[in-house]
């Protein structure tokens, strides 16, 4: 479409909303705030904070992969329909700005995980310059997460706003809960123990928050596999530096993981969630946490 028939089209929806005067399933209806969230990691949050006053709905579906999605003509209609969008940012989700330019709507975009008060925001890589995005897996900054959601529920449906700043007061409470746990448990892995590499980049913020050295990963970006000589490469760093654990992840193929653990004898940890929910107990983002931590702890000992 031109630039002025998208106008146009959102210039329609505007006025069918108006016209509709909120009745039906326009944008601008009443009832619960309609939410749609890039990740099913945000619309647990979401869903946290806004309990009965909010539906959402994540674009990319549980075991679903972020980086490497690719919207369709439903996920147009999804965000046209929501009054609230919200989203990582950092690189994570881009592919949402050309989603919401086809959709044409106006909905207020809240960028959840950018410029957030008291993060230590990490590269992509060693030496990198790119910023890392999966600052989610840090439970304490889950936290704060959860405060810009509410405030931006609290923008859009201002009836409620005390109640999503007590929700997400009490879901703070949850994950520092877990952060803190998190800290005694993988605190107590044996030193030696503590390097690792991962299949994507998933987790600098984790082994910052936890005490873990990220010394790799199998793959420079998700759709991007490694060559033979890379996955040689690989084998050589795990022996030289002693790497004792290979972190797999649900919404990815093992098998490269689980090739190089035999060959290295590195323990490889399987189906950690990282960047979507998956069936319960990780059917939400707390429990996808206390999940990763449980599993990491089995793998590398402590608490
Ligand atoms: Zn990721």
């Amino acid at each position: 479409m031109t630039r002025l028939a998208l106008l146009l089209a959102s210039l329609l929806v505007a006025l069918s909303a108006a016209a509709c005067g909120g009745a039906g399933a326009s944008p601008a209806a009443g009832g619960p705030v309609r939410v749609v969230t890039t990740i099913t990691i945000l619309a647990d949050m979401v869903a946290q904070v806004g309990g009965d006053h909010v539906t959402v709905e994540s674009l990319v579906r549980k075991g679903g992969e972020v980086h490497t999605f690719d919207p369709t003509p439903a996920d147009v209609r999804r965000v046209t329909e929501a009054r609230l969008i919200v989203r990582n940012g950092l690189g994570l989700d881009d592919w949402l700005t050309h989603l919401i330019r086809n959709s044409g709507s106006t909905a207020p975009i809240v960028v959840a995980g950018e410029d957030l008060p008291g993060v230590t925001y990490l590269g992509g890589k060693p030496g990198g310059g790119a910023v890392n995005p999966h600052v989610w897996l840090n439970a304490a900054y889950g936290a704060l997460y959860a405060d810009r959601i509410a405030e931006s529920l609290a923008a859009v449906d201002p009836a409620h706003a005390a109640d999503y700043r007590a929700g997400a007061a009490a879901y703070g409470e949850t994950l520092r809960g877990i952060d803190a746990d998190a800290k005694g448990r993988l605190g107590a892995i044996p030193e030696a123990n503590r390097t690792v590499i991962s299949f994507h980049d998933a987790f600098p913020y984790f082994a910052a928050a936890y005490g873990l050295t990220i010394d790799g990963t199998i793959v420079d970006a998700p759709g991007q596999d490694p060559s033979a000589s890379q996955v040689a490469a690989l084998v050589d760093l795990v022996r030289a530096k002693g790497i004792k654990a290979i972190f797999a992840e649900a919404q990815f193929n093992d098998d490269l993981a689980r090739a190089i653990g035999r060959e290295t004898g590195a323990t490889v940890v399987s189906d950690l969630y990282t960047d979507t929910l998956g069936d319960a107990p990780v059917d939400t983002y707390a429990g996808m946490l206390r999940a990763d931590v449980d599993k990491v702890v089995a793998a590398l000992g402590g608490g």
